[in-house]
């Protein structure tokens, strides 16, 4: 059965994108059929995986707010084995667009339904807010992903997030879980990011993976040239900790 997996945090920069690119394309790896969903105007995860925005004809746009269907939608990334809906600046019309309309919670849902047997992983790159496309993502979602920055203010917000977590299983979807937190950008040399290693630990507990992502110059570059880290730069550490961070979602899912 397919696993439809939204990496969500409100806070932009956490890595939510760089995890849905590198997790989406080593998935693809092990021989998983991978489905990566822009869900960000900014579109940085389409961009991230070599789809020019001149190339596009239909986005996640369309899907949320004309009911396009996927497959008119979904292209080919420049990843072998890993696709993608992509999205444009159009998207960032979509949530007052879809304030009036009906069922505007399930649209997403409604939409994956139709392609969900032809993929073993869904990834949700959600935008930095919980706003309606969150909310059609976690209506949609078997779980949450949450990318969690090593700073100072990493939990701050978190309880927000929670609380529309809890807010979706009520009203949308009783099923919904946390897939795991990642702590992302971590850098081993300073106090604070232990402290806040063990901040998150203590407070997620069991949630947190063991794979801890750290600041890497090389996952930051990777985008540019519209391809994941292990296409880039397969040697890096960035590289190796994301096949880890797969290896850890793969066994929680017993596959
Ligand atoms: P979000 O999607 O949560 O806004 P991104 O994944 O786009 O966050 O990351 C924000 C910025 O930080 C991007 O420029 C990205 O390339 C960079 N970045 C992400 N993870 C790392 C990392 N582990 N080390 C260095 N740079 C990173
Ligand atoms: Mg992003």
């Amino acid at each position: 059965m397919v696993q439809i997996i939204s990496l969500a945090n409100q806070k932009g920069g956490v890595g939510k994108t760089t995890t849905a690119i590198n997790l989406g394309a080593n998935l693809s790896d092990f021989g998983k059929k991978v489905l990566l969903i822009d869900a960000d105007a900014q579109g940085n995860a389409t961009s991230g995986v070599g789809i020019e925005k001149s190339h596009i004809q239909k986005d996640m746009y369309d899907v949320l707010v004309n009911e396009e269907p996927l497959k008119n939608v979904i292209l080919k990334s420049s990843h072998k084995g890993l696709d993608v809906v992509p999205a444009t600046i159009q998207l960032s019309g979509a949530d007052v667009e879809l304030t009036p309309q009906m069922a505007r919670e399930t649209r997403l849902k409604e939409a994956l339904a139709k392609v969900s047997d032809q993929y073993d992983y869904i990834l949700i790159d959600c935008p930095p807010s919980l706003g309606l496309i969150t909310i059609n993502a976690f209506t949609a979602s078997n779980s949450i992903l949450i990318p969690v920055q090593s700073e100072y203010y990493a939990l701050e917000g978190l309880s927000q997030l929670l609380n529309t977590i809890r807010l979706v299983r009520k009203h949308f979807n009783p099923e919904l879980k946390v897939e795991g937190v990642l702590l992302t950008m971590y850098d081993a040399r300073t106090n604070l990011g232990k402290q806040v290693n063990e901040q998150v630990r203590k407070y997620f507990k069991d949630a947190v993976y063991k794979t801890v992502i750290p600041r890497n110059v090389r996952l930051s570059e990777a985008p540019s040239h519209g391809v994941p880290i292990g296409d880039y730069a397969p040697k890096s550490k960035g590289a190796i900790v994301y096949k880890e961070l797969t290896k850890e979602v793969l066994a929680a899912h017993g596959k």
